[in-house]
């Protein structure tokens, strides 16, 4: 939850635009925000109900903090903002939309103006969707929809066709340290967290601050050095492959496909002699970069996709992920491999 855009400042100017557009009451009734994970999209959409709620916004284009409406929010009980998410499910399931649907037609109960928000609306299933279609298809005045994109997942065409599409910008390198280093700083029971963990941080989640911030906080960034360090051990056949799977079970499968995908990529960059785009790894995938042709990538890259493909069902992430280690394995020269 922010307060004011500046503590997202990269998003001004896309926020200005929004204000605008509402004070000239020609905001789309449906909104769709896209974006890279975490660079704030759902900050920004809290932000915005907020103000859309607010009654006492006649100076600035922030929400006043200090009416009824903003009282509440800020209490996390106002009544005509709901947002729905997946819930103990990968998708967003029928009966989500039927509850948005009843609420986008019933009357604000205390503002108003109501606001929806429909956070990883890429995660809608057929069913699901088509239920949404009927609120987008008749819109009430009252009310705005802000649907929120994970960045890559396409959303179904019928759906965007109905949303205004608002792009939403990253930060630059610079802006994003600064951004992580000062949200670490104000933590109320802050350890510092140095440099370089944030830069690793950063790296991981492709330059978005909010995601570093989150990486750090749950352990991820530490996941993921266990990880490398398994996967370095057991190339060398210094690992058991069961022993060797445990940090990628612990990071949870869809992580180390992400991971994995990463790898392959800095593998494909070093064999055709670029940059790798994580340092840490760079040692033992130069190694595997000199030892195999550029074209065997797409091997490993096709078996980590059938592995994603798996998502969906209930596989064995301990096994998945056994089977992509030895494929990885297979990049090892012969002698290397019998240790
Ligand atoms: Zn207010």
């Amino acid at each position: 939850m922010i307060e004011r855009i500046d503590e997202l400042p990269w998003l001004e100017t896309q926020w200005e635009r929004l204000i605008e557009r509402w004070t000239l009451g020609r905001l789309p009734h449906a909104l769709l925000f896209e974006g890279r994970n975490g660079i704030g999209k759902s900050p920004l959409a809290g932000l915005l109900a907020k103000r859309l709620v607010c009654e006492g916004t006649e100076r600035g284009t922030a929400p006043c903090g200090r009416c009824k409406q903003c009282e509440l929010v800020a209490a996390a009980s106002h009544p005509d903002i709901r947002t729905y998410r997946p819930e103990d499910s990968r998708v967003i399931k029928v009966d989500q939309v039927r509850a948005l649907g009843e609420f986008a037609v019933a009357s604000p109960q205390v503002a108003r103006h109501k606001v929806i928000i429909l956070d990883s609306a890429d995660r809608l299933n057929i069913n699901s969707a088509n239920a949404l279609l009927k609120t987008l298809e008749e819109p009430s005045p009252d009310v705005t929809l802000i649907l929120l994109q994970q960045a890559g997942k396409p959303l179904l065409p019928t759906i965007r066709s109905r949303c205004q599409s608002v792009l939403l910008p990253g930060p630059d390198a610079d802006t994003a340290a600064d951004w992580l280093a000062s949200a670490l700083a104000q933590r109320p029971e802050s350890e510092p967290v140095d440099v370089a963990l944030q830069a690793r941080a950063l790296r991981l989640a492709n330059g978005a601050p909010l995601l570093a911030r989150d990486y750090i906080d749950d352990g991820f960034v530490g996941g993921v050095e266990a990880c490398l360090n398994s996967f370095r051990q057991f190339l060398k056949s210094r690992l058991a492959p069961e022993e060797a799977t445990k940090p990628f079970v612990k990071l949870g499968l869809e992580n180390s496909l992400g991971l994995m995908e990463r790898w392959a990529a800095d593998l494909a960059r070093l064999g055709v002699g670029g940059e790798p785009e994580d340092p840490e790894v760079a040692d033992i995938l130069s190694y595997l970069a000199t030892h195999n042709p550029p074209h065997r990538v797409h091997g490993i890259l096709g078996d980590i996709a059938e592995a994603r493909a798996g998502l969906t069902y209930n596989v064995n992430p301990d096994l998945e992920i056994e089977r992509l280690l030895l494929a990885w394995l297979t990049f090892m020269p012969r002698k290397q491999r019998a240790g």
